[in-house]
């Protein structure tokens, strides 16, 4: 099981996280106690720094293209707007904060 996780997510599938395989463990998407399977269909890979926050009302959604988004415990009131993308997507976002190589 955690070997096909790592295969398919490669990483903690949290947004923007880069933890590796080894530091993560099985996430129920649905949890068990509630019905959900232990199937690779059904799981995600989540760091171990991460998944105690999905124990604290965080959440995690998988978008249909197979990203994450994490949405906050609804404690914490409502979730902010999502930012907007620099024009030209991040690559340019990176350039623009380094001076052209000559
Ligand atoms: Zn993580």
């Amino acid at each position: 099981m955690r070997k096909a996780l790592a295969e398919r997510d490669r990483r903690c599938t949290w947004p923007g996280c880069r933890g590796e395989p080894g530091h993560c463990q099985g996430h129920h998407e649905t949890e068990w106690v509630a019905g959900g399977r232990t199937d690779v269909d059904q799981m995600s890979l989540v760091c171990t720094t991460h998944h105690p926050k999905l124990s604290q009302g965080w959440r995690l959604e998988r978008l249909p293209g197979g990203g994450m988004v994490a949405h906050r415990p609804p404690s914490q009131g409502p979730e902010p707007p999502p930012r907007a993308a620099p024009p030209g997507g991040p690559r340019d976002a990176l350039a623009a904060g380094h001076p052209p190589r000559g």
